[in-house]
């Protein structure tokens, strides 16, 4: 599994590709909030640890169907039921991209390691039953011990985590200052496009 950092930073970038959908609250502070609901989101297929952690096994449900784009469709229904009883939010819109903060957990969990057979996780199930994971890892699995409840938080809070934690935030950051930078870049640009050519005027 990838670790939170790299699954919060791409709720982050979800919720900054959408952050034109209408929604109730504009100011600051509610981009704010909304930012941290997606990184909440991004993260949400991996809360499955914490049923099987109450049931004294924390690895029993991990990565069954909370890891499927059948999770993700659910998910998206989901916030647009809670966006149309809210009103003010586009529901539509919010649904999908509920839905697409809900399978950014899916596409970092498909590009991280598993050394475990079966390798990766039933993404399109039930549409497919097929394991998957991409040919070239991008993030390094961390191993955690599913079987007690000691055994995971000694595996969580070890140093081979710790190690992994920091060069998924390495790679997540600079991911996340490249998107702001081509933010910046575009608005730039629409905003020199706006701009009456110097000149422009005195040739009409
Ligand atoms: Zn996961």
């Amino acid at each position: 599994m990838a670790l939170p950092i790299a699954h919060a930073a791409a709720g982050y970038l979800v919720h900054r590709a959408v952050r034109r959908v209408p929604d109730r609250d504009r100011s600051p502070a509610g981009a704010w909030r909304r930012a941290a609901v997606f990184m909440v989101i991004g993260n949400l297929p991996d809360f499955d640890f914490l049923i099987g952690f109450a049931c004294g096994r924390p690895g029993l449900i991990h990565r069954g169907v909370s890891h499927t784009i059948l999770a993700a469709a659910a998910f998206g229904v989901l916030a647009g039921i809670v966006a149309r009883r809210r009103g003010g939010e586009a529901v539509m819109p919010t649904a999908l991209a509920g839905a697409a903060a809900y399978a950014s957990h899916l596409l970092l969990d498909w590009l991280t390691s598993d050394a475990r057979p079966p390798e990766g996780a039933q993404f399109l199930w039930p549409f497919s039953d097929a394991y998957y994971i991409a040919p070239v890892a991008l993030f390094r699995e961390i191993r955690i011990d599913g079987l007690t409840r000691e055994g995971f938080v000694g595996s969580v809070l070890g140093w081979p985590t710790v190690l992994v934690l920091a060069r998924e935030a390495v790679l997540v950051l600079g991911a996340v200052a490249l998107w702001r930078a081509a933010e910046a870049a575009y608005a730039r640009r629409a905003l020199a496009a706006l701009r009456p050519r110097a000149g422009s005027e005195d040739a009409a």
